[in-house]
């Protein structure tokens, strides 16, 4: 382990990740992109598209263009970059300067496209019933004709349900979807990790995971990618019926022994945790006892033969899921919130 010992280090595992790619691109006949917004879901966008890119990945997926700058950097001028959100007022330096693909949302985006960048690549993302983001039915139908003038390079939409297989929506937005684009020349795509688990219906051209690279649900086959561990501070003896921690939440039922250790709410460990969550020391589970504070959490190591000097938090059998499903949230948040002040490592 790298990095200073005082803070939480978060260890992300880049051979795991390309070998999530692998595995997800092996489910299906097409092009497997990748979606690395958010800092590649907060593991670093850097690293996590330099591995993609060499793993083969040729598309790859930012939320806004300014995320678009470090995908660049990163994977060379090869690869084609899409903005989800588009052609947002502002954007035309940024788009012309790392050769990033805008996802045209509305007429207002397609108009200012044809003003500013006539020229330039562009991509269509549709609306097929999820209401967030995309042209509508009616806009698109108008402006096809025109659109497919330019010769879009792909034509996508979203699936707001692909998580639970037997949902009628996914059924309902691939017959939209396939009514709003049959007969278009652009490549299709309308998959993420969900999409891309539902079935070849699903894959048109490419399929564009995210979260099931970096070992979330509902990829069930995913290797973890990251790992956490965390310093402890002390350790102190606790008596039978003294508490720990704010609102003297838990209370010693034998004399017990409890480790202090650096990491709380602010790095992503929600307070709102709640009971079977382990660290672990090896593969020896210590369980969370108290309330999660800002910087500190607190865990009973009773039955360690000897005090610890750091715990693991999140490893191969706890995963960002686990957590996730203890916080009342989903995996993407967990990874999306962890740790900005952790120390980092990749394991190449
Ligand atoms: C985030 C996102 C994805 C990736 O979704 P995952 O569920 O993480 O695989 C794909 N397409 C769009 C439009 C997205 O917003």
């Amino acid at each position: 382990m790298n990095g200073a010992m005082s803070i939480a280090h978060l260890t992300i595992n880049l051979h795991a990740l390309a070998s999530n790619w692998r595995a997800l691109d092996a489910k299906t006949e097409v092009e497997t992109g990748a979606v690395v917004k958010a800092d590649a879901y907060g593991l670093g966008v850097g690293p996590v598209s330099a591995t993609l890119a060499e793993e083969g990945v040729r598309k790859f997926f930012v939320a806004a263009a300014e995320e678009g700058v470090a995908v660049r950097e990163a994977v060379g001028p090869e690869p084609q970059i899409f903005v989800f959100s588009g052609f947002m007022e502002g954007d035309n330096g940024l788009l012309y300067a790392d050769n990033l693909i805008p996802l045209i949302n509305s007429p207002e985006q397609f108009k200012r496209l044809q003003q500013a960048m006539p020229d330039r690549p562009f991509g269509v993302q549709l609306d097929s019933g999820m209401n967030r983001l995309g042209l509508e039915p009616a806009d698109w139908a108008e402006l096809r004709p025109e659109m497919e003038a330019m010769n879009p390079v792909v034509v996508m939409s979203h699936l707001a349900c692909a998580d639970e297989p037997d949902h009628p929506m996914n059924r309902q937005q691939l017959k939209t979807f396939r009514d709003m684009t049959d007969g278009v020349t652009a490549a299709r795509s309308l998959a993420a990790t969900g999409g891309t688990l539902l079935g070849s219906d699903f894959h048109f051209d490419f399929c564009r995971p995210g979260i099931g690279l970096y070992g979330g649900m509902p990829f069930v086959d995913a290797k973890p990618v990251v790992t956490v561990d965390l310093p402890v501070i002390q350790v102190r003896a606790v008596e039978v019926g003294e508490t720990v921690g704010y609102g003297n939440s838990w209370v010693a039922r034998r004399p017990s022994r409890i480790a202090t250790v650096a990491a709380g709410y602010a790095d992503g460990l929600h307070r709102a945790i709640g009971g079977g969550i382990d660290t672990f020391a090896g593969d020896q589970p210590c369980p969370l006892v108290g309330r999660i504070s800002m910087d500190l959490i607190t865990v009973d190591v009773t039955d360690l033969p000897e005090d610890p000097d750091r715990l693991r938090i999140l490893n191969g059998h706890q995963t960002v899921d686990d957590l996730a499903e203890a916080a009342g949230t989903i995996g993407y948040e967990i990874l999306t919130s962890l740790g900005a002040r952790f120390s980092r490592g990749y394991v190449e």
